[in-house]
């Protein structure tokens, strides 16, 4: 079984000149599903790893079933203002302007070891925000998992730099 075969694409969505990874394809069916998780995972068999962040909001689906696979618990990071209690925040950047995403202060404590996770990765600049959230509160990132690579974008790159290993299952070229 090919995972790729499993995500559907659709062009010029939300606009004109991108093609969207359409991840809801892989996670309705089954065995897909089963197999991107446990491909997400398989590098830490029986390592502890104390929690798994996932960012909203389809990295939260998959977040989830990592979690539960690595016996690890799961944090959210949101959108700023959904989460009840005290947070942190970082600002970063989308193609045009600025957004924010925030955790609870408590969600994770100094040392605990995390992996960061979300459906795909394109130009870093979402998934280096959590990762740089997660370090200030003194997160040990141990890797950020994606199903999805866009490698042309760079994304990659940027969190190697923060020194986070990437994970990635499947590739697809352009953006
Ligand atoms: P980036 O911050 O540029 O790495 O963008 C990553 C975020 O945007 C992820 O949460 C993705 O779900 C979403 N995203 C970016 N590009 C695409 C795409 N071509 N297809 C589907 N989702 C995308």
């Amino acid at each position: 079984m090919d995972l790729k075969d499993a995500i559907r694409t659709i062009p010029d969505y939300p606009k004109k000149g991108i093609l969207f990874r359409d991840i809801t394809t892989l996670m309705g069916d089954a065995p897909a599903f089963r197999r991107a998780v446990d491909e997400l995972v398989q590098p830490w068999p029986g390592s502890k790893i104390d929690k798994v962040a996932g960012i909203e909001a389809r990295g939260f689906i998959l977040g989830g079933a990592v979690a539960h696979q690595l016996s690890a618990g799961f944090v959210p990071i949101r959108k700023k203002g959904k989460l009840p209690h005290e947070t942190v925040r970082i600002a970063y950047s989308l193609e045009y302007g600025v957004d924010e995403m925030e955790m609870h202060r408590d969600a994770v404590k100094p040392g605990e070891k995390v992996i960061l996770v979300d459906d795909l990765i394109a130009t870093g600049g979402t998934a280096e925000a959590a990762a740089r959230l997660l370090k200030d509160i003194g997160a040990d990132v141990v890797a950020a998992v994606f199903v999805i690579d866009l490698p042309d974008l760079g994304g990659r790159r940027r969190l190697e730099a923060l020194g986070v290993p990437v994970r990635t299952l499947v590739s697809f070229d352009g953006h």
